[in-house]
């Protein structure tokens, strides 16, 4: 079958930056299963994928905006260091939890003095425009309980 909104989609991809670098790749484990249809992968991929069918290979590359989103520079902000207590060991690089008005959101420190930290709310591929690498293994019809659930079952999804 092609894909259409409520397959079931088993595919492995190589996932590459604008200069080639690889940033992720599904090869070494088992392939990624998502439904169609459901924003279970970035709009981008997902509209690429339409159509296709078992075996299909395609190279797509999906800019910024249809992928995680453009840099955002005001979700990068200057925060008291106070609000890090308990944090003895401060470095560039380390992952909090910022609870906001909108939900818990990950942010990476950026920089960060005896008073201040500079931190950044922006997820780690956004403002990257992203190139898959895509080889389709199969394609089926979502089970009812896997379309009420907006997830795949089975070895590839969750066992439960
Ligand atoms: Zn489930």
């Amino acid at each position: 079958m092609n894909i259409s909104e409520n397959a079931v989609v088993l595919f492995h991809y190589i996932l590459t930056d604008e200069n080639g670098v690889q940033l992720d790749s599904s090869t070494d484990t088992t392939p990624l299963a998502y439904v169609h249809g459901h924003k279970n992968i970035i709009p981008g991929l997902e509209k690429a994928m339409e159509g296709k069918t078992e075996g299909d290979t395609m190279k797509v590359t999906v800019p910024a905006a249809d992928a995680y989103g453009e840099y955002q520079d005001h979700l990068v902000q200057e925060v008291p260091r106070k609000a890090f207590q308990g944090v003895e060991d401060m470095q560039t690089g380390m992952r909090f939890e910022a609870q906001t008005e909108s939900g818990p959101v990950s942010v990476v420190v950026r920089d960060f003095t005896e008073e201040t930290v500079t931190v950044d709310g922006n997820h780690p591929l956004a403002g990257k425009d992203l190139t898959f690498d895509v080889n389709i293994q199969t394609v089926r019809e979502a089970t009812e309980e896997e379309l009420a659930h907006g997830h795949v079952h089975g070895p590839e999804g969750h066992q439960h």
